[in-house]
């Protein structure tokens, strides 16, 4: 059977399954998150998805009040931020996704550091509920 194609489409179709999957280059075996179609690394066209574990680390985060449309109709905004951060994952890669299980509005108590498990956040209704990735800390959720 064919991969699927190494598209951000693809890329949430899996999250929809709740699996978060990166591509790996075939030749020089680098992990590519969000998946790439080709290796930045050496250029190799051969790609494989690979699913990733569920632990990680938060690199860097910030607070954001100022919500796009998607987070504003997920009740978040001016007096609910949230946080969004870069979480460095086990296997290597790492990728900016929203940080739950922490206190926006105490942005000095989060640390980075902070090890934190994959979570799979549906938002949405009808034809636009999809599944968003996310991390949380552990316990959170
Ligand atoms: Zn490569």
């Amino acid at each position: 059977m064919a991969e699927p194609e190494f598209t951000s489409a693809s890329f949430n179709q899996f999250l929809g399954e709740h699996k978060l999957m990166a591509s790996r280059c075939r030749s020089c075996g680098a992990l590519w998150l969000p998946p790439r179609p080709l290796c930045p690394a050496c250029h190799g066209e051969e790609m494989e998805w690979v699913e990733m574990g569920s632990s990680g680390t938060l690199l860097a985060f910030t607070t954001v009040h100022i919500a796009p449309t998607a987070m504003i109709e997920a009740g978040y905004g001016k007096d609910n931020p949230y946080c969004t951060g870069i979480v460095r994952l086990a296997e290597g890669p790492a990728i900016s996704a929203q940080i739950l299980g922490v206190d926006a509005r105490q942005p000095a108590q989060i640390a980075v550091g902070t090890p934190l498990e994959v979570a799979f956040v549906e938002r949405g209704e009808g034809d636009k509920r999809r599944t968003y990735l996310a991390f949380a800390t552990p316990g959170a959720l």
